[in-house]
């Protein structure tokens, strides 16, 4: 204080017993910050508000109270504490699942927020760097008024897709923010976060977020079918949503399922390949055999895509019964997956593979022997890291057409943008953004 700081940050505890000891002395310009810190969880609003009042009574300029998240929900108690504060207050919930009370602080009244000058050293559990918070969270362009997207995920930290929106809305000056929600229970996540700042959601499209819901496992997809008051017409017949969107006049959740076409036409694109670029009427995929590999969400898009486009669908999974259950709905064959090696019925087939096998990590499994890729004009893998996965790589070798998981992952992401913004999507500057950051 003598030093002339502007700003004195005391804990509580000794808040009093500091604030009487300076009585008298304190310069005009000093503002004196009262924090409280709760290292094991975080309280009720009504449990947070008595704390909000126990500081004011200090005599603090700045109430400051930082508590840690058992669940992203609990953010939800502390945004209803700082976006109706009387007084200045910097409201944070600690650890991984609550970033978003660091990132989303403008929007919901926090007078600061604290980012580390450098990765890795922290002063408090999950603090993003102020880099960071500027350049891939736009935080100097947030307020009230932003408007929320995010994905959701389990872990969901290292997804592309925060910097892809944040980009996008930033070279358009869209008021908008893309941030990760690490949700454990989607339910719960839909129930808390019910109000209109929160617009659109997308579902980490990894296998992790298979999540445990009254003891079955469901993946967050298929679970979030349950979550809309609508579903899409297409996104029903698939069985699976990978987004949300909620209505901004009545509030309610509609489902979308973008995943079926970044993966179809992927590989429209590839089958034309530059041959046949103008003629888009008709599909590629029309009269073709086409063999997906998995019966999950993406297998589910896959299979309904490229029945809808006119092929003949034959699902391969390892679990047999969900493949005679796909094939069933939509009119399909199924087949073990341990049979898909022997299996060619005749050539120039088209293959997808719609299951993590040889997905980071496990990068030397493959879903077929490279013998029996021959009998394929085109092979496409769902899987996106890496980009060449050791299907795609002996395909390649085998002079067969190859079509990415990232082609796909961009192509959703067009939709998925469109979908969030009604704007057209910034499709070079998204190649562009994965590109420098690949
Ligand atoms: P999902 O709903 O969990 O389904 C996984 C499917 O893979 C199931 O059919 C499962 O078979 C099968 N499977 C899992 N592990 C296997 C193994 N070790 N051996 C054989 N089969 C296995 O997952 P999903 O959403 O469909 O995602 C599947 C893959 O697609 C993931 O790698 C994901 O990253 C990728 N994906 C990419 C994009 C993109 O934009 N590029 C979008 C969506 C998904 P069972 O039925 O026997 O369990």
């Amino acid at each position: 204080m003598e030093l002339g700081a502007d700003y004195i940050d005391i804990e509580l505890q000794v808040a009093h017993e500091f604030i009487n000891s300076i009585c008298g002395r304190k310069p005009q310009n000093l503002k004196i910050i009262v924090s409280s810190h709760n290292y094991q969880n975080t309280p009720s609003v009504e449990g947070i508000g008595d704390l909000v009042a126990r500081i004011q009574a200090t005599g603090a300029d700045i109430v400051k109270i930082a508590t840690t998240a058992l669940d992203i929900t609990d953010v939800v108690h502390m945004f209803q504490i700082t976006v109706h504060s009387q007084v200045p207050i910097i409201g944070l919930v600690m650890g991984e699942r609550g970033l978003i009370s660091r990132v989303l602080c403008p929007k919901f009244g926090g007078y600061l927020t604290f980012g580390t000058l450098e990765a890795g050293k922290l002063s408090a559990p999950a603090q993003p760097t102020i880099k960071e918070l500027l350049n891939f969270y736009n935080f100097r362009q947030l307020g009230p008024d932003t408007k929320v997207f995010g994905l959701i995920g389990n872990p969901v930290g290292h997804s592309k897709g925060p910097l892809l929106y944040n980009t996008a809305f930033k070279s358009i000056g869209f008021n908008g923010v893309y941030v990760p929600f690490l949700v454990d229970d989607v339910a719960k996540f839909f129930d808390a976060y019910s109000s209109p700042d929160f617009v659109g959601f997308r579902f980490n499209p990894d296998k992790w977020w298979r999540i445990n819901q009254s003891n079955c496992t469901i993946p967050h997809k298929e679970a979030a079918l349950e979550r809309c008051d609508e579903v899409d017409p297409i996104a029903k017949s698939i069985g699976a949503v990978n987004m949300i969107i909620r209505n901004p006049s009545d509030g309610k959740l509609s489902g979308y399922n973008c995943d079926y076409i970044g993966a179809i036409s992927a590989i429209e694109h590839g089958l034309r390949g530059s041959h046949d670029i103008h003629n888009t009427v008709s599909s590629p995929l029309a009269g073709k055999l086409f063999v997906v590999i998995g019966a999950g969400g993406a297998g589910k898009s896959l299979a309904y895509g490229a029945k809808e486009k006119g092929a003949r669908v034959v699902i391969a999974n390892r679990t047999y019964e969900r493949a005679k259950q796909l094939a069933n709905v939509i009119g399909g064959e199924a087949i073990p997956l341990d049979e898909l090696g022997d299996f060619h019925p005749e050539n120039k087939m088209i293959l997808a593979n719609a299951t993590p096998i040889g997905m980071q990590p496990k990068v030397d499994e493959t879903p077929i022997p490279k013998k029996s890729l021959r009998f394929y004009s085109l092979v496409f893998d769902a899987v996106y890291t890496p980009k060449i996965t050791r299907l795609l790589r002996e395909a390649g070798e085998s002079g067969i057409t190859v079509v990415t998981g990232v082609e796909m992952f961009i192509r959703q992401a067009y939709v998925q943008y469109e979908n969030f913004t009604g704007l057209p999507a910034p499709k070079e500057l998204f190649r562009e953004t994965l590109a420098t950051h690949a």
